[in-house]
């Protein structure tokens, strides 16, 4: 049985938590050789965002009008094959996980808030959108947990439907990549995830643009809060 082989059903435990410390430790180490099981990670990653949001059934239904089902589907699928090895509880994770996207809210899946510094991202554009970026340094890079507030009373959007958003990290070497997209939720707060392979020290800046192109936020990174 090859490395990859071994660690292969471990992506989804590892998002959702469920790993026991001694397993996560070397799943981690695995992953920061891994490219597979980094794609995994960086594509099931958006999970735990959304089952933080379980307090408020209604606010997740509005932050995934069309949930992506294969998604879910293959983290039960998955957590159900790896039962042998990893016990009951990881497939009671799965199935809950299913629950909160059919808006059964599930208060015990409630998360702390996540480790690291938060960037509140400065307006450029006369937009009432505000957001805060969390970085959170993993072994295969940074998840970034980005919260965004659409304050009631304003539109953003068009005849064409609500606008859709970028967020874009540049390095300190000055390339910039987008690592996520979603669009406006009028007057919700809402709550998403996304992974860059970037280590946290090496983000130089933080940017949200319109698909089309306007830059809304922007806001350098702040070398105190890497400190602290
Ligand atoms: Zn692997």
């Amino acid at each position: 049985m090859s490395e990859h082989e071994k660690f292969a059903q471990w992506d989804a435990a590892y998002v959702l938590g469920a790993l026991e410390p001694a397993d996560r430790r070397l799943f981690e180490e695995h992953l920061e050789n891994c490219e597979r099981c980094q794609g995994a990670v960086s594509e099931l990653s958006a999970l735990p965002g959304l089952l933080s949001r379980a307090h408020d059934p209604e606010e997740v239904t509005a932050l995934v009008p069309q949930p992506p089902a294969d998604l879910f589907e293959k983290t039960a699928r998955r957590a159900v094959s790896a039962r042998r090895r990893r016990g009951t509880r990881l497939v009671l994770l799965a199935a809950a996980a299913v629950a909160v996207i059919l808006g059964i809210g599930l208060p015990f899946l409630l998360r702390p808030a996540a480790p690291g510094p938060v960037l509140a991202l400065q307006q450029v554009a006369e937009q009432s959108l505000s957001a805060d970026v969390g970085f959170e340094s993993v072994a295969w890079g940074t998840r970034l947990n980005i919260d965004c507030d659409y304050p009631a009373g304003y539109e953003f959007g068009d005849a064409n439907g609500p606008w859709s958003y970028a967020l874009l990290v540049t390095d300190t070497k000055g390339s910039t990549m987008q690592v996520a997209t979603w669009k406006a939720v009028p007057g919700k707060k809402i709550t998403l995830q996304a992974a860059t392979s970037l280590p946290v020290d090496q983000i130089a800046e933080v940017t949200v643009k319109t698909l089309a192109g306007l830059t809304v936020l922007q806001s350098p990174m702040d070398k105190n809060l890497l400190d602290q």
